[in-house]
């Protein structure tokens, strides 16, 4: 039996590890399927997290991170974790899928195991993926000061996003496949007042173009008139969903193990704490989440701090 089982090992879980190894639990075990680094990996660069004034790639930005937590004693296991179960005060992580199922008791439990946004599967994104194709204005909005981007998508995020990008861009192109939106029709009055706005609607994108230098124009079709115009633009935003990676708190009945909200995110309180007794969540997985690297190690240390207070009254 282990003191704590933290899964997931981006920036909420390594932060976790980190807290409640320095912070006296002996015992802990993060479990990461892949290496460990999160999301942030997948970034060609980082410039905003508070302290670290060079722009450094995910990879590069994460490396120290392991490094530190290992330092004070995590454990890291690369195996991943099918699903947590509680059995009266103990967890149990069922993990190792295809190798002989596992199961490791646990006395408290931080998940970590974050989001990713979905692609859009248009032709050059993968190639442009971080290079012009970004899920994030907060991260990359800064980078397009004054030129004309575009947006891709029709729900609130995508709407929301798009006014946002108006405080750095000098125009928004906001496309959609509907005339309608699934935004709220607040938001979608506000954006509509918004003159940097332009809307593109109903149209889809066919092609993201560009060169090494990255992207530099987008194909895109008008629906009622077939027509295919080019737009130059230096970068896409693409906001058609997000996915939680919740699936390993779906119990065999189908039911979850601790309270989600309708998108998915684990419901927590200003602690981390969910509403199972020893269970928290930290990161990208929990509602309202800035979904930022900052906020997501800021989670994970809380959480860790919840849990050893949870362990400290409980044993
Ligand atoms: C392209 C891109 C660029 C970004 N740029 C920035 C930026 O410039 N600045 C910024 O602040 N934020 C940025 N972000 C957002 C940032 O990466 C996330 O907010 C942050 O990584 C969330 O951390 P997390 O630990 O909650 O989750 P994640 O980073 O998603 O980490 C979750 C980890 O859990 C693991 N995992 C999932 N399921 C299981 C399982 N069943 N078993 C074992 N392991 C599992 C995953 O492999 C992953 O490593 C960017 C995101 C992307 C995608």
């Amino acid at each position: 039996m282990i003191d704590l089982a933290i899964i997931g090992g981006g920036p909420a879980g390594l932060s976790a590890g980190l807290y409640a190894t320095r912070g006296g639990i002996k015992d802990v075990i993060l479990y990461e399927k892949g290496m460990p680094g999160g999301q942030i990996t997948g970034s060609s660069e980082i410039e905003n997290y508070p302290g670290i004034k060079e722009i450094k790639s995910g990879i590069d930005f994460m490396e120290p991170w392991q490094e530190q937590c290992f330092r004070f004693g995590l454990k890291h296991t690369m195996s991943e974790v099918i699903r947590v179960e509680k059995h009266g005060d103990i967890f149990h992580i069922i993990h190792n899928p295809g190798k002989g199922e596992e199961i490791q008791e646990a006395r408290s439990v931080i998940i970590t195991t974050g989001g990713r946004p979905k692609k859009s599967n248009i032709k050059g994104e993968q190639e442009f993926w971080g290079k012009g194709v970004s899920t994030c204005a907060t991260c990359d909005a800064f980078f397009y000061k004054k030129r004309e981007v575009a947006v891709l998508g029709g729900g609130d995020t995508a709407l929301e996003e798009a006014i946002y990008l108006t405080k750095f861009a000098s125009k928004v192109h906001l496309i959609h496949r509907r005339d309608g939106f699934r935004a709220a029709p607040v938001t979608v009055q506000h954006a509509k007042s918004n003159e940097q706005i332009n809307f593109l609607t109903p149209y889809v994108v066919t092609e993201i173009c560009g060169d090494e230098n990255g992207v530099n124009a987008l194909m895109i079709k008008n629906l009622s008139t077939n027509k295919e115009e080019k737009l130059e633009v230096p970068v896409i935003f693409e906001f058609v969903g997000y996915e939680v990676n919740n699936q390993i708190l779906q119990q065999k009945d189908g039911s979850f193990l601790c309270d989600v909200d309708s998108y998915g995110s684990v419901i927590v309180d200003l602690k981390m704490h969910t509403n199972v007794p020893g269970l928290f969540a930290a990161g990208d997985i929990r509602i309202d989440a800035p979904k930022q690297v900052v906020c997501a190690a800021g989670d994970g240390a809380q959480a860790a701090l919840e849990a050893i207070a949870y362990l400290e009254q409980k044993h």
